[in-house]
């Protein structure tokens, strides 16, 4: 049985009909309009479900139903704590869907979370039980499957890799603490060392004005110094996350997305060298270290997944 997944972002909804084999059947867009409230996202929302349904030929009651993935935090009640990006706080969001989708099965879960259960489920992970996916971009995202399903652990908040300390005292991290891997192999971290690189006269083509982790990346293709030795840096301390993950979960795959993975095996061959001096005898080559397969389609595929039984 198909279900509907929707990837809520701060700009776009996107909305998909998912097959039970994670293929996207028929997929559309709307935009968000976030100044128009939870009310008016989640009306937003039932629109698009219900010109989805209409477009692919189905009703909703012959689906398994809609799951959403949101850009925050959220509780097992379906409650979103916080979405920065939408500017809510302590929205009962599955409640005001299931409202509006009365009989329909409705779930919710973070977006990095949704994107784990994507890859675990149909991306690089299709078929495993257990999975770590990390998403490298301007912040870095996490999400655990275990037994086939979302590790939400105690808090309820599990998976934030991204703010996992890999050096103590280290810099300054966006949730307020310091050394978070987020603080060192996010964009921000990325550009600060190849700038400190810069200051210090290392020979270079890069140029400050023009650093994102794309011309780091491109120059380190080249053989640039600088280029290579941010890659390293940042490389290996996402190496030691991944080991660090390896020792703790063992899991069958660790994926890796998100736009600085673009890099592809320059940033994935270093992160896996680094993981495997970094983790416990005779665990690391029981665990997959690969790139993430489903890009920006994991988001509506992994949410489907939520109400899949
Ligand atoms: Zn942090």
């Amino acid at each position: 049985m198909p279900a509907i997944g929707i990837d809520l972002g701060g700009t776009d909804i996107k909305g998909a009909v998912i097959s039970d084999e994670g293929r996207i059947l028929h997929q559309d867009l709307v935009s968000t309009q976030p100044e128009s409230g939870a009310d008016g996202v989640a009306d937003r929302i039932v629109g698009l479900v219900g010109s989805l349904c209409d477009t692919h030929g189905v009703t909703l009651d012959s689906t398994s139903g809609v799951g959403v993935g949101v850009p925050g935090v959220t509780r097992k009640d379906g409650t979103v704590v916080i979405a920065p990006n939408l500017d809510w706080h302590h929205v009962p969001f599955r409640q005001m869907l299931q409202d509006r989708l009365t009989g329909s099965a409705v779930e919710l879960d973070n977006d990095a979370n949704v994107a784990a259960l994507a890859e675990a489920k149909a991306g690089v992970g299709a078929g495993c039980d257990s999975l770590a996916f990390l998403t490298l971009g301007t912040g870095i995202g996490g999400g655990i499957v275990v037994d086939g399903r979302v590790h939400h652990g105690a808090s309820y908040s599990a998976g934030e890799i991204g703010h996992m300390v890999v050096i103590p005292d280290g810099p300054f991290c966006g949730c307020g603490k310091s050394g978070c891997l987020e603080a060192i192999s996010a964009t921000k971290g990325m550009i600060s060392h190849a700038e400190k690189l810069i200051d210090d006269g290392l020979v270079t083509s890069l140029k400050k004005e023009d650093l994102t982790p794309k011309s780091i990346c491109d120059a380190a293709a080249e053989g640039d110094e600088i280029g290579e030795a941010t890659v390293d840096h940042v490389a290996r301390h996402i190496g030691i996350a991944v080991a660090n993950l390896i020792n703790i979960l063992s899991p069958e795959v660790i994926a890796i997305g998100g736009g600085i993975s673009a890099a592809g095996s320059l940033m994935l061959d270093p992160i896996a060298a680094s993981a495997e001096t970094n983790t416990l005898e005779g665990m690391f080559e029981h665990t997959r270290i690969e790139l993430a397969r489903l890009g920006n389609d994991a988001g509506s595929i992994g949410a489907a997944y939520l109400v899949m039984s």
